[in-house]
């Protein structure tokens, strides 16, 4: 047994220090950013904010809604064939550049992404998602999608450190997804012990990414506009998002009313809720990892998104960041023991 002694943090451990900075308004802050990838010519520009592959989240028409503000969804494995011929017959074009199509590692999962790739080759994005990205089994996958689809993106997770980001990367992955239970409705830390505070793992990740030509995605833990900046200045290139977008117009789940208020419900992708939809019910040598929640309901997402983007230009103008590409590099984290103040919450 063996502990590790230096502390690791999360976002509610630091604030980011302002700095003199030479910016006007927030208007002047560009967030657009242009990746090119590792293991294919494709280039990609928008802003590097991405629904998760939540059926509750990463919609249809959440993808609509996000890309006509150049912001990403990873679209959930759960579609049929049928249900994204119907999508792509309507959508508009420039869509492929915002969506990925998401997929496990089962063969009925690697069926349904050839088909779908087969149908609509004009889609760029391959995102390869399992709870634990640390088996073999999950790198031969990755290595297997490379061969398969050399000209795509492939994003690949979830892991929490250097080496194993290292390995995902040399073994076909161009971004690789970080973060072990930090999300809203996430379990595993109860359920298994195992995790890594989202912040360390992304300023370690970013560091061995960046180091091979690679980007990483900060997936989970960010609850408020806040929490974003503080993983793009950590060293995020993308942030994923579950649950501060749920609860909208364009997010799944259904609709509850309770004493004249509305909620829209909210789970995680190894919640009993989930598993009960999808493989009907939880498998007998498992336990669920997600929750199940009611969130208020929020309205259409294009004003949370406003929030959020409203938000992270403030921080780069605080920072004297002109370009969210800038913000890692003028980013200094505080460590706090205090963050906001709740004595109204
Ligand atoms: P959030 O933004 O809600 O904090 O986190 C979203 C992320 O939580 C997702 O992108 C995914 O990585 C993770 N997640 C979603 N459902 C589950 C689940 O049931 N169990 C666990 N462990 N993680 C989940």
């Amino acid at each position: 047994m063996r502990i590790e002694y230096d502390i690791k943090l999360g976002f509610k451990d630091v604030m980011i220090r302002p700095k003199r900075s030479t910016l006007k308004s927030r208007s002047e802050v560009r967030l657009e950013r242009e990746f090119k990838f590792l293991h294919n010519p494709l280039t990609w520009s928008g802003i590097p904010i991405m629904a998760a592959n939540m059926d509750t989240v990463g919609t249809f028409e959440m993808a609509l809604a996000l890309a006509e503000k150049q912001v990403f969804t990873a679209i959930h494995k759960h579609y049929t064939i049928e249900d994204w011929k119907n999508f792509t017959s309507e959508a508009p074009k420039q869509i492929e550049n915002y969506i990925a199509v998401s997929t496990g590692t089962s063969d009925k999962d690697t069926n349904k992404l050839t088909q779908v790739f087969n149908i609509f080759p004009k889609l760029k994005f391959i995102c390869i998602d399992v709870a634990n990205g640390y088996s073999e089994h999950f790198t031969a996958f990755v290595r297997k999608t490379r061969a398969q689809f050399p000209d795509k993106v492939i994003i690949a997770g979830n892991v929490v450190t250097g080496e194993m980001v290292e390995e995902l990367l040399i073994s076909g992955a161009d971004i690789v997804k970080v973060g072990i239970g930090p999300g809203s409705v996430c379990t595993t830390r109860v359920k298994t012990g195992v995790g890594y505070p989202q912040l360390s793992a992304i300023i370690e990740c970013a560091d061995a990414a960046h180091g091979l030509g690679g980007q990483i995605i900060s997936d989970g833990g960010c609850t408020t506009p806040g929490d974003i900046a503080k993983a793009f200045g950590a060293g995020a290139d993308f942030v994923m998002l579950g649950g501060m977008l749920a609860g909208h117009d364009e997010s799944g789940g259904e609709i509850i009313e309770k004493n004249g208020e509305v909620f829209k419900k909210f789970y995680g992708m190894s919640s009993a809720t989930a598993m009960e939809k999808h493989v009907g019910g939880v498998a007998e040598y498992r336990a669920s990892e997600g929750k199940t929640v009611e969130v208020p309901y929020k309205g259409p997402v294009e004003n949370t998104l406003q929030d959020i983007l409203g938000g992270l230009r403030s921080t780069c103008t605080y920072v004297g960041a002109a370009r969210l590409k800038e913000l890692t590099k003028r980013t200094t984290f505080i460590r706090v023991n205090e963050q906001e103040n709740r004595v109204y919450n």
